[in-house]
């Protein structure tokens, strides 16, 4: 043990802590156990989780402890923690999607992004705050009140994932997972200096996953590396049966490209559309200065024309509220969670009726009745038909554009954390923080969120997004591996080491 005496476990990478528990230098369930210290030190203000799960998390790292006392070869994170977004579910353990409607609610089942979690002996430490079933860029929507961003505890940690990648901003957590149906990995990833990826589409199980829009929502890698992230995603992917969507093809070896760190010889895609009006000066700047590191490290760069993003915002906020509509159907206060008004009296449409009145919130009410509407017949062809032939328009320009470059780059937010209450009434600008993330879930492909530098406008975190084909995350990992080994050369840490202290 004598080499890590004196070292905080808790800024350990995920590949660093597996390595000193294999090699025994420390036990699981002291590294566990540094990190619920840390969340019982700076949760408070920081509200990563929802739900901390001591004992669960302990019993977890004793198992891992056992199995290498017995002899056992470990798996690559084994023994590392992780925070689990509220939306995931847990057997045994609470899981609300941050919503009042599944309060108290404990399945009686786990996920398959769990499941593999588990089995690969990571170890959850909990479950983390997010907006009202996913809807939302700032975590504001959830139900439980919000979270703050570790850089400025006044501002957003972005959403609606923002308690995973507060968790991983803040050293609560090395590992985290999220969902992203229109950036909620991506954009929570830009605001708090961490790294997010929304694998291809089909690539992780959406089965266990509390459905927002499913032919949106993806399960993904929350970390403080690249490489960190790939070894979560290559733990977590792969063909599940029980996901008629999921993808029955070999997962690319997204950890070797994460090594990698080779760019040279790669096209890069600048889009055009992702610029101009509503970008934050020092996004702008520190996005071009990664376009020509790009250049430095060997890759070729090509501007990209995609004329149907610009309608990309719009369709998806059709197609999106109408699945949500569908899928929050369930929530009827007959099967689980909340029932209100059942006075013995009234009718069971009374009771749902109440039930959902007094569960959801504002933004998934707005959005069920704008979804209820889009679908209702006489209107189903002008608004979500309509979206749809969008959504293939937008397919059709990743086409193109893959035809000419292996990988797109884009600052992956418009605008660095907001503070927060700014934007909550204004849903309108609440949306506009998912401009660069929404094409990649309308297509289905792979893309990344990683740590470009501080804004000089503000000194917060800018996000560079990288967008692959379907199929090919691996590309993701080899891009965004040699960029941020870069600029770690540059900086002479990486961008989190700068993170205040809290
Ligand atoms: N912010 C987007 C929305 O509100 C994305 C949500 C998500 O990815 N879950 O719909």
């Amino acid at each position: 043990m004598s080499s890590l005496v004196g070292t905080d476990l808790v800024r350990l990478t995920a590949a660093e802590t597996a390595r000193v528990i294999a090699d025994g230098e420390v036990s699981a369930v002291e590294v566990t156990r540094a990190h619920l210290d840390r969340i019982g030190a700076v949760d408070d203000r920081v509200h990563a989780f929802l739900h901390v799960d001591e004992e669960g998390a302990l019993a977890a790292a004793l198992a891992v402890d056992e199995r290498r006392a017995a002899g056992e070869t470990l798996g690559p994170l084994a023994g590392v923690p992780l925070a689990m977004k509220d939306v995931v579910t847990t057997k045994g353990v609470p899981t609300t999607a941050g919503s009042r409607l599944l309060e108290g609610w404990v399945p009686p089942y786990d996920a398959t992004v769990t499941r593999l979690v588990r089995e690969a002996g990571i170890v959850i430490l909990g479950k983390t705050n997010m907006d009202e079933f996913a809807m939302g860029s700032s975590t504001e929507h959830s139900a439980y009140g919000p979270t703050h961003n570790p850089w400025d505890l006044s501002r957003i940690p972005g959403g609606s994932g923002g308690g995973s990648a507060a968790a991983v901003a803040s050293f609560e957590a090395p590992l985290a997972i999220g969902t992203d149906t229109g950036g909620s990995i991506r954009q929570p990833a830009a605001v708090t200096g961490t790294v997010g990826v929304k694998p291809t589409y089909g690539g992780v199980s959406r089965f266990g996953l509390i459905a927002l829009a499913s032919s949106l929502d993806q399960a993904g890698p929350c970390a403080r590396t690249v490489l960190d992230a790939a070894l979560l995603h290559a733990a977590i992917a792969g063909h599940d049966p029980l996901d008629s969507t999921s993808i029955d093809a070999p997962v690319p070896d997204v950890v070797a490209a994460a090594r990698s760190q080779d760019v040279r010889g790669m096209r890069v895609g600048v889009v055009k559309q992702f610029s101009g009006e509503g970008y934050q000066p020092g996004v702008e700047q520190r996005f071009r200065e990664s376009v020509e590191l790009l250049e430095e490290l060997g890759a070729s760069i090509v501007e990209i024309d995609a004329p149907h993003f610009a309608y990309a915002l719009p369709a998806y906020y059709l197609i999106l509220p109408s699945e949500a509509s569908s899928n929050l159907a369930r929530f009827d206060g007959m099967r689980y969670g909340l029932r209100v008004g059942d006075d013995g009296t009234a009718s069971a449409e009374q009771v749902m009726a109440i039930t959902r009145d007094a569960g959801f919130g504002a933004e998934a009410k707005r959005r069920i009745m704008i979804g209820t509407y889009a679908l209702s017949s006489g209107y189903y062809d002008a608004y979500y038909g309509q979206a749809q032939k969008v959504r293939t328009l937008v397919v059709r320009d990743f086409e193109r554009a893959f035809e000419q470059v292996d990988v797109l780059v884009s600052p992956t937010t418009p605008t660095t954390a907001f503070p927060i209450g700014e934007r909550i009434d204004d849903p309108m600008s609440m949306y506009l923080a998912d401009l660069c993330t929404i094409p990649s879930n309308l297509a289905g492909n792979a893309s990344m969120s990683i740590p470009a530098g501080l804004s000089p406008d503000d000194g917060l975190p800018v996000g560079l997004q990288f967008i692959a084909p379907p199929l090919a995350d691996d590309r993701l990992y080899r891009v965004g591996g040699a960029v941020e080994a870069a600029l770690a050369d540059r900086w002479g840490h990486l961008l989190i080491d700068q993170a205040p202290e809290l």
